[in-house]
């Protein structure tokens, strides 16, 4: 992991991401499902920690969708 070590007296870069490979933010489950907004179904992957969605991204290994949705599927 590439975190930034802090220098005491100094600001933290503003571009240090506090979430990245973070415990709280590991998915204990992911679901397979698909968004049904439009024609297109895109594949979903529903992430969930405790029962809760923490983050909905599409199939990484779908060559047009590369893991990303409309700005339209997550909501
Ligand atoms: S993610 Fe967007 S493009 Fe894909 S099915 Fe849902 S609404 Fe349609």
């Amino acid at each position: 992991m590439d975190c930034p070590t802090p220098t005491p007296g100094e600001p933290m870069a503003s571009s240090y991401d506090l979430t990245k490979s973070s415990g709280a933010l590991e998915a204990d489950e992911i679901i397979d499902t698909s968004c049904q907004f439009c024609n297109s179904n895109c594949r979903l992957k529903v992430h969930k920690k405790a029962g809760r969605i923490i983050e909905i991204r599409g199939e990484d290994k779908d060559p047009v969708q590369a893991g990303n949705l409309c700005v339209k599927g997550p909501m």
